[in-house]
């Protein structure tokens, strides 16, 4: 079945009209742009004196990348396009090291990011009188505050509980009939771990559909959460630096994210050569945002690996789809010699039955060597004392592994609930190789 649209009009548009609708605004964020010392210098390198010195899309080609070094290098307010009294809303990304990565939004910028994310949630089905627990972290993360907005808008009621305590969750979940949750896939698998620990089943809840995203995650996981919970699961793709979710989101054909075109240039590039790839060849994802003024920023290197799924959705969406992200190029995990991504790791044992909710790739010096250790809770049914059992599904783990990634790691069996979880984004990769890796 198809669903509604939020805005027929943009969602269909052609694709001329919505070539057109790109340059119109991809000219004005140049233009604000320019009023940023940091895009002044850049753009004047180049010879992009005035937002009219872009004459096509195609001219985009030769617009400096931006990287997440050079916002920081912008911090505090090198990148803000407007006067400060315009700003009512900074969000900051602070990654694992150093200098945060600053965000600023006017009002109307903010108006329109919430626009998006209200399309969104009608894509996937959501209305008014829905009940939208969300269990991202509100904050300076933009994953919690990011959809709430929108929710509202739609006239969903927002239970804006945030992310941790899980007892809690259920509590809320149970009482007030929550349909929808916004978290990320591991809190979602997290979550059904521990249902029966805190003396709640699921015939206790009404719940319909997830929202997961802000962490990579396989199909086999989205699969895994579907079952567990009998719902379903949409995939949610954004980062701060782009506003924050709703740049991609899957609609409810759940055959790929719509990069919201309109709002957001796409370009997908050799992360090497970077030169663009052709429809269907993974690279990394480079963004421009076209509906920001207090912060415009071209032609980001988000370090994000996908793909462009060729061919229009059956939701009859103009915008684009791309896969699901495949890992990141800094992500890359080389033992031995041999590439590893982690989603390989996790797309093989999630495969798997017997496998639980939790898993961790550790990897160690052993000797001269790497080791590459895939530690995995298994269900709760299938933890057994038997030695034999245990060694024999090891085993088969071992064997799935090396198919697919040509390595034998050592696997290690655990009970559900003693790997550790995360809060916010899970940590599936421990690297204690430390420098000589
Ligand atoms: P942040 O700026 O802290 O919100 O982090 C953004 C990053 O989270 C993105 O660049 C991706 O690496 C990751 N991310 C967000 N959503 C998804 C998703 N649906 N699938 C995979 N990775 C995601
Ligand atoms: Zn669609």
């Amino acid at each position: 079945m198809i669903g509604l649209y939020h805005d027929r009009e943009i969602e269909t548009m052609d694709k001329e009209a919505l070539s057109a609708l790109q340059l119109l605004r991809y000219k004005k964020t140049v233009a604000d742009a320019l009023k940023t010392p940091f895009y002044k210098k850049r753009l004047s390198n180049v010879g992009l004196e005035s937002a009219e010195d872009l004459r096509s899309l195609a001219d985009i080609k030769n617009i400096p990348f931006t990287t997440k070094e050079d916002l920081r290098e912008a911090y505090p307010f090198g990148l803000m396009a407007v006067d400060k009294e315009e700003v009512v809303r900074m969000h900051a990304s602070s990654g694992t090291t150093g200098t945060p990565t600053v965000i600023y939004q006017t009002q109307r910028d903010l108006d329109r990011w919430t626009d998006l994310t209200t399309r969104s949630l009608v894509s996937v089905g959501c209305h008014k009188g829905d009940i939208f627990q969300n269990m991202m972290t509100y904050g300076l993360f933009t994953g919690g505050m990011g959809l709430h907005y929108g929710a509202e808008k739609l006239g969903m009621m927002v239970i804006p509980v945030s992310s941790g305590n899980t007892k809690r969750q259920f509590q809320l979940m149970k009482d007030f009939g929550t349909t929808v949750v916004h978290a990320t896939p591991s809190y979602m698998l997290y979550l059904y771990s521990k249902m029966e620990e805190f003396g709640y089943k699921l015939s206790d809840f009404k719940l319909k559909k997830a929202l997961v995203g802000a962490e990579p995650h396989s199909e086999e996981i989205r699969k895994k959460i579907e079952n567990l919970f009998g719902i379903d699961a949409y995939n949610s793709y954004g980062l701060s630096e782009m506003n924050g979710p709703s740049v991609a989101f899957e609609c409810d054909q759940k055959s790929g994210m719509h990069l919201w075109e309109d709002s957001y240039y796409m370009e997908i590039v050799n992360e090497k050569t970077l030169e663009e790839v052709p429809d269907g060849e993974t690279g990394e994802l480079i963004l421009s945002i076209l509906i920001r003024t207090a912060t415009p920023i071209l032609r980001y290197r988000t370090r994000d690996l996908t793909s462009i799924i060729p061919g229009p959705c059956s939701c009859g969406r103009i915008s684009r789809r791309i896969s699901r992200i495949k890992g990141r190029t800094d992500d890359m995990l080389i033992i031995n010699g041999v590439n590893v991504f982690p989603s390989q790791i996790e797309e093989v044992i999630m495969k798997m039955p017997e496998i639980g909710t939790n898993y961790r790739i550790v990897v160690k010096k052993n000797g001269l060597l790497d080791k590459l250790i895939v530690q995995t809770e298994v269900g709760p049914s299938i933890f057994s004392d038997d030695a034999r059992d245990m060694n024999a599904l090891k085993r088969r783990i071992i064997d799935n592994l090396r198919a697919s990634i040509t390595i034998s790691p050592v696997v290690e069996l655990h009970e559900p609930g003693v790997l550790p979880v995360q809060e916010g984004k899970a940590i599936r990769v421990v690297d204690e190789r430390g420098e000589s890796k």
